[in-house]
C-alpha cells in the first residue's frame, strides 16, 4: 500500500509550496482519495499517479479545505477519457463512488461539472454515498466512519457531518483523523494502526504525541498533516518537539511526500 500526500495544509490562505488537504492510496491496483482540498488532481497527476484506477473519494467533511479541489478531480477523469481511446476504454463503464457527509455539496459539485464542457457526459458513472458512522467500503480497501466533534452535535434528527476514517488493506492499518475537537474521539479507534495521521490545524503536534504514548495503545508511525499557521511558522521546532516524545516515529506532511505501508 502506497500513501501520498497531495496537499499537507489546512484552510489556510495560499501557502508557497503547499496545499489543502488531500492523500491518496494505492492498493490492490485501485487508487483511492482521502479529501480532496485544491490542486490534488494536479499534484497525483504531476506525481505520476494514474487516476484511471481512481476507485472511490472519502470526503472527512465539506469544508472547502477538504472538497475544493473535487470538482477539477472529477472533471480530470473525464478529461484523461478524451486524450485517447485506451483512457476511455479504461474508465468505460466503472463506478467511481463519491462518499461525503453532506450529499447536497455532491449535487452541487455535479451542477459545476455540467456547467463544465460536454455537459459532463462520461462512459463513468459517479455514484454518491452518505458517510455514516460504520462500514463504508469492504472490497480490497476497507474503510470504516466513526462521527467527530469537529463541526459539533447536530441537531435533532440532524445526521452527522464530520468523521475520521480507518481503512485496511494488506494486512494493514492506518487512522485518518480527518479534523477532529479532541484526541478522545480517536482514541477507541486508533488501536493497532500502523500509520496514524493526525490533523495539526487545531492541535499542537507534541501535546498528540503525549496523549498517544499516554494512551498505552499500540501504534505505529504517525504523520502529521492538515498543517495549520502556528505549525507552519515554526515547522522544525514543532518537528523537535514532537520527535521528544515520540523520535523518530513522527513525521510532518509536505505535499508530494510518499510512504509504503
Ligand atoms: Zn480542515
Amino acid at each position: 500500500m502506497i500513501l501520498h500526500v497531495l496537499g499537507s495544509c489546512s484552510g489556510t490562505e495560499p501557502m508557497p509550496g503547499r496545499h489543502h488537504t488531500s492523500v491518496s492510496l494505492e492498493t490492490g491496483g485501485k487508487l483511492y482519495f482521502l479529501d480532496a482540498g485544491e490542486n490534488c488532481s494536479y499534484t497525483s497527476y504531476l506525481l505520476g499517479i494514474d487516476q484511471l484506477r481512481t476507485d472511490s473519494i472519502f470526503i472527512s467533511h465539506t469544508h472547502m479545505d477538504h472538497t475544493g479541489g473535487l470538482p477539477e478531480l472529477l472533471w480530470n477523469l473525464r478529461k484523461l477519457c478524451t486524450l485517447s481511446p485506451e483512457n476511455e476504454e479504461r474508465l468505460r463503464g466503472r463506478t467511481i463512488r463519491v462518499f461525503l457527509p453532506d450529499l447536497d455539496v455532491f449535487d452541487g459539485v455535479c451542477k459545476m461539472l455540467r456547467g463544465s464542457e460536454g455537459n459532463y457526459e462520461t462512459v463513468f458513472t459517479l455514484e454518491p454515498h452518505l458517510v455514516e458512522d460504520g462500514e463504508l467500503l469492504s472490497s480490497g480497501l476497507s474503510v470504516s466512519a466513526f462521527h467527530n466533534y469537529h463541526l459539533g452535535t447536530p441537531a435533532q434528527g440532524e445526521p452527522w457531518r464530520s468523521f475520521s476514517f480507518v481503512l485496511r488493506a494488506e494486512g494493514r492499518q492506518i487512522l485518518y483523523s480527518g479534523d477532529f475537537r479532541d484526541f478522545s474521539e480517536l482514541l477507541p479507534h486508533l488501536g493497532g494502526s500502523d500509520l496514524v495521521l493526525l490533523e495539526t490545524g487545531h492541535h499542537r503536534a507534541f501535546e498528540l504525541c503525549r496523549e498517544l504514548l499516554h494512551s498505552g495503545v499500540p501504534f505505529g508511525r504517525v504523520l502529521f498533516f492538515h498543517h495549520g499557521v502556528e505549525i507552519l511558522r515554526d515547522f522544525e521546532g514543532e518537528l523537535a518537539l514532537a520527535r521528544e516524545v515520540l523520535g523518530d516515529r513522527v513525521s510532518f506532511a509536505g505535499d508530494g511526500m510518499r510512504i509504503e505501508l
